[in-house]
């Protein structure tokens, strides 16, 4: 058997940390045991999948220097690797499965499906769905199709007994069926979901070992069950302990930094964030900490990947990133090493038309970016709160701004100028005084220096979103409470009340 192993992102968002930790295992998997590791772009939401995210995922994964075999930008023999390219199979494979007898179309309406879910929910009940279309009578299913009802198609699952399966990782796992819904196979729009695709596509590329994060789990049992409808042989299921934030939970965007680039702009070395990101799912033998990912792929054994969830913990990283420097970085090599990360042609060329006229000496030059090369901002509730204004209101205001980019889907200087016209608006405060002060102490550290805009644009969205989150989390962060009455606010366009007398402020 030869081994073949994929990763299927989702190109919905920021090249995620959690995406480069999996397709390590992947690679690392496939390279110990000779196999082929595969990227799979799994792009079947047609709203939230954009081709940009998917550049930026190969980008952050070459970064990394993770290789794939095949995928969408090289082809190979199973293609094509982008699931949007492949609508007219899965239509095939659920029609298929509906001949069968294992699924069936669903004619329920949206208010039908508000409707039995509300109603699960007061009974505490784990499916939403009550599955009253599952057993039409065929003439039924074709007066509905000719009167122009539109319909999903839904997976029969059993309504008794329990999915048992063994995953590599984790042991003997049981789900009681009951507790799954008849997923939805295939949406009135004629897209796969998730589920349908992921498996006919596993199944096509002949993928033998499905290793993810721990977060799919609960769709395994689906999963199993797709594979024995079809009468397919099932892969073998891994799932990896999740990196943790913090918290413990799930590392999150909203709290953590968690884009690649963040961590590329931030002057990480990427052999420091892929031996960084390997800790934290296995441990090599001895104990070992600092090691290469040749290294890694010739000890390999599956039996050292961790269970639980690992705490993705940035000290530890900047340990490993300075071990790297100093054992695998020579002296002579390390300024070639600092100039392709920022201290180059390209990027110097970018930065000097925000320093040309604000500089008397070249000495001044240091001091007035220094925000464009530091990490770690210090920041302290003086800096960034105005004159009269809270902390409570200038965190408000900050998460506001976040909301702003995220929904303009632009984290340029544009982006940031558009939004800071928005908080000020919304928070009824004065966009000069109040807003531009906190913004410039947010990106820059300070209250004076190069162009706002033009430096956001320069910094790039990940660092900020980090300044944004680290800015809120120095003032003492966002209790749930007045996070649920802000979102409301913005929502509502006005947040007036939630800035009080900051108002005022003129
Ligand atoms: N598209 C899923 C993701 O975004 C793939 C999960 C899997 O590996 O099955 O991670």
């Amino acid at each position: 058997m030869i081994v073949r192993v994929r990763i299927a992102p989702s190109p919905t968002g920021d090249p995620h940390v959690g995406t480069a930790y999996i397709a390590l295992f992947n690679l690392i998997f496939a390279r110990h045991f000779k196999g082929k590791f595969i990227l799979r772009i799994e792009d079947t939401d047609q709203s939230r999948s954009r081709p940009e995210y998917e550049k930026n995922i190969m980008d952050a994964l070459r970064w990394c220097k993770i290789d794939w075999d095949e995928g969408p930008d090289m082809g190979g023999p199973f293609g094509p690797y982008r699931q949007s390219e492949r609508t007219e199979i899965y239509r095939k494979y659920v029609y298929e499965l509906l001949d069968r007898g294992h699924a069936y179309k669903c004619f329920a309406t949206p208010e039908e499906l508000t409707e039995m879910r509300e109603l699960a929910a007061a009974q505490g009940k784990r499916v939403g769905y009550d599955r009253r279309y599952r057993n039409l009578s065929p003439q039924e299913v074709r007066e509905r199709e000719e009167a122009g009802q539109s319909f999903v198609i839904r997976l029969k699952v059993p309504l008794t007994g329990e999915c048992v399966f063994e995953d590599q990782i984790k042991g003997r796992i049981s789900a009681p069926w009951a507790d799954i819904d008849d997923q939805v196979l295939l949406k009135s729009d004629g897209f796969p979901t998730y589920h349908l695709a992921n498996v006919v596509d596993d199944y096509l590329m002949k993928i033998t070992h499905v290793i993810r994060g721990d977060e799919w789990m609960s769709s395994t049992p689906k999963h199993i069950l797709l594979y024995e409808s079809f009468g397919w042989k099932t892969p073998v299921f891994m799932h990896m302990p999740l990196l943790l934030g913090k918290e413990g939970k799930k590392l999150s965007k909203r709290k953590n930094p968690t884009s690649i680039f963040y961590f590329r702009d931030s002057g990480y070395l990427p052999e420091a964030l892929v031996n960084f990101l390997t800790l934290m799912g296995y441990s090599m033998t001895g104990e070992r900490e600092i090691y290469t990912l040749d290294e890694i792929v010739r000890d390999f054994d599956p039996k050292r990947i961790g269970i639980s969830g690992a705490f993705f913990d940035i000290q530890k990283l900047g340990w490993v990133n300075q071990k790297k420097i100093i054992e695998s970085i020579p002296e002579d090599q390390l300024w070639n090493r600092l100039s392709d990360w920022k201290f180059n042609e390209a990027f110097m060329r970018k930065l000097m038309p925000l320093v040309h006229t604000r500089i008397k000496t070249f000495t001044d030059f240091i001091q007035l970016c220094d925000f464009f090369f530091i990490a770690d901002m210090k920041y302290t509730p003086e800096l960034l709160c105005p004159k009269n204004v809270s902390s409570d209101v200038v965190s408000c205001i900050l998460q506001g701004i976040i909301w702003s980019l995220d929904e303009q889907e632009d984290w340029s200087g544009a982006g940031l100028e558009k939004a800071s016209h928005e908080a000020s608006e919304r928070f009824g405060v004065h966009h000069k005084k109040v807003v531009m002060q906190i913004l410039f102490a947010t990106v820059m550290g300070k209250h004076m220096g190069p162009p706002l805009f033009d430096s956001a644009t320069l910094l790039g969205k990940d660092i900020l979103r980090v300044r944004f989150l680290t800015a809120i989390e120095t003032l003492g962060g966002i209790s749930n409470k007045r996070m649920d009455l802000l979102k409301k606010g913005w929502e509502k366009k006005n947040c007036r009340e939630l800035a009080g007398a900051a108002g005022a402020v003129q």
